[in-house]
């Protein structure tokens, strides 16, 4: 809710997500889709638009977007139909864009966002359809011409159409996390959204608590989850002031200008286009075997809600902790790595909080990370068997860190072993507690908040090796007599 000059509005968002299908070939050719490639090297003549070229559907990317359907618990509609969406652009050789329209092969699902205040949104999916996506206009190669690169030409993208269900920018963000989970889980898109293959417009409109939908601005192709987040809230703001101010929205295409925060318009609804959508002559229908779904839906992996529930269960997390180990796949995977046979409390927090502190002073993911899973699950049997304090795990860790090396090796070649020697200890604690007589003597005249400081002082004199539990056990008895 925000509030304005005038009373309170609510934001309605409605997200068209474009994401690129994990496919080796084109949804339409045999063309390579790998990112990165020089300019026009994975073109084919279907891609390049050569006249009387047939398109030849890609099984495989079907597979990939029936199994993001499911993940999306959604509806899949056993026929489809490809359309031609005609319009001209330099980059779009063909003239027109095969895509779905009326029907499409995936129909109404849902995604659940875990809400900071511990509640559960459900948003809806309206429709999931296949499409190509279009080459790239190259503006920075000649400072008069533009050139055309037709790689990206016919890649597969699912385009995935949320209900205007989202109320915030937070909430928009926390949706399009949950769906790049999900679509990572599922291995049918890579989410990467620098690399352009999750793309997102946000549909934005304000109207009182309860009133029917306001007009609505569709901004166009942002390309970070902060930016969606920032371009909904300044959108909303704007529109809010102009129906303050006596005003009405006009339904609009904008752009998010990023570097100064704002959104400006792209073209007013007078400008949209007429696409003529009609059937592709050149492709049947698409006509799914029930079975082939089916045996799909078995294959699906454990999803992020169910892998959170699981998480909760088997290992005792709280719901917190459980969905920040399961928002990234990857570390998920580690996490139960470190778990195995392991206290689980213990291995969420040394993953929680020094690896991922690690993690992000060095700027890296996981799938990146200098120590392994079972390097840290060593670490935390060392403090376990007693070989080392939790105080030396913590540097350690900062080596093992540093030098990609075993907890083991560092703990030998630094000597940082632990005392579990009394004798020795005793000996620490005599010199300590003879060089401290004063403070001994207040002690013992009931100046309890002394205590911490003699423990300090023996394990200074231990260089932080001597075993916590025997120094309290061996300086509490020495104290006492
Ligand atoms: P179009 O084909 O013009 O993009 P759609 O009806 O398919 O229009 O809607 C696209 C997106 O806009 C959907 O995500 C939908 O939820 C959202 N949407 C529709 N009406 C509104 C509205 N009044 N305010 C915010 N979002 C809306
Ligand atoms: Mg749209």
């Amino acid at each position: 809710m925000i509030e304005g000059r005038t009373g309170k509005w609510e934001t309605v968002i409605g997200l068209e997500v474009h994401a690129q299908v994990i496919s080796k070939a084109k949804l339409f050719s045999g063309a390579a889709t790998g990112f990165g490639a020089k300019p026009n090297t994975q073109v084919s003549p279907v891609d390049a638009g050569f006249p009387g070229m047939l398109p030849v559907i890609n099984r495989f990317c079907i597979e990939q977007a029936v199994k993001t359907g499911l993940g999306l618990a959604a509806e899949i509609n056993l026929h489809s139909v490809f359309e031609r969406k005609n319009y001209f652009y330099p980059d779009l050789p063909a003239g027109y864009q095969i895509s779905q329209y009326l029907q499409p092969v995936v129909g109404h699902g849902r995604v659940s966002l875990d809400m900071p205040n511990g509640t559960v949104r459900e948003i809806g999916i309206t429709r999931l359809h296949l499409e190509q996506d279009a080459g790239k206009s190259l503006h920075d190669r000649h400072p008069s011409l533009t050139y055309v690169d037709l790689n990206r030409a016919g890649v597969a993208l699912m385009e995935i159409v949320s209900e205007p269900d989202l109320r915030s920018g937070e909430e928009a963000g926390l949706y399009l996390r949950k769906l790049r989970s999900i679509l990572r889980y599922l291995g049918t898109c890579d989410g990467n959204m620098e690399e352009g293959s999750l793309r997102c417009d946000a549909n934005v409109s304000v109207r009182r608590p309860g009133a029917p939908l306001g007009t609505r601005c569709e901004i166009k192709n942002v390309n970070s989850i902060r930016y969606v987040m920032q371009a909904i809230e300044y959108e909303a703001r704007r529109q809010i002031e102009v129906i303050e101010e006596g005003g009405t929205v006009e339904q609009q295409t904008r752009l998010f200008d990023a570097a100064r925060g704002v959104t400006r318009p792209m073209r007013s609804k007078e400008e949209a286009h007429d696409y003529r959508y009609f059937p592709d002559p050149d492709l049947l229908p698409l006509v799914l075997d029930p079975d082939w779904v089916e045996r799909i839906r078995a294959d699906l992996p454990e999803l992020p809600d169910a892998r959170k529930a699981r998480f909760m269960s088997e290992y005792g997390l709280s719901a917190d902790d459980a969905g920040v180990l399961v928002a990234e796949k990857e570390t998920a995977l580690y996490f139960e790595r470190v778990a195995q046979r392991r206290e689980s409390k213990v291995a969420a927090n040394w993953v929680m909080g020094d690896l991922f502190g690690a993690l992000n002073r060095l700027g890296v993911g996981i799938h990146l990370s200098p120590v392994s899973a079972e390097q840290l699950g060593a670490l935390i049997d060392l403090i376990a068997d007693g070989t080392i304090s939790g105080r030396l795990a913590k540097d350690v860790f900062a080596e093992m860190v540093a030098s990609s090396a075993d907890p083991a090796a560092i703990v030998e070649a630094k000597g940082l072993r632990q005392m579990t020697d009394s004798s020795a200890i005793e000996a620490a604690i005599d010199t300590v507690l003879a060089s401290q007589a004063g403070r001994v003597a207040e002690y013992r005249a009931g100046r309890d908040k002394l205590y911490g400081f003699f423990v300090g002082q023996v394990m200074r004199a231990t260089q932080g090796k001597a075993n916590p539990a025997l120094v309290n056990q061996l300086l509490k008895k020495k104290l006492a007599g």
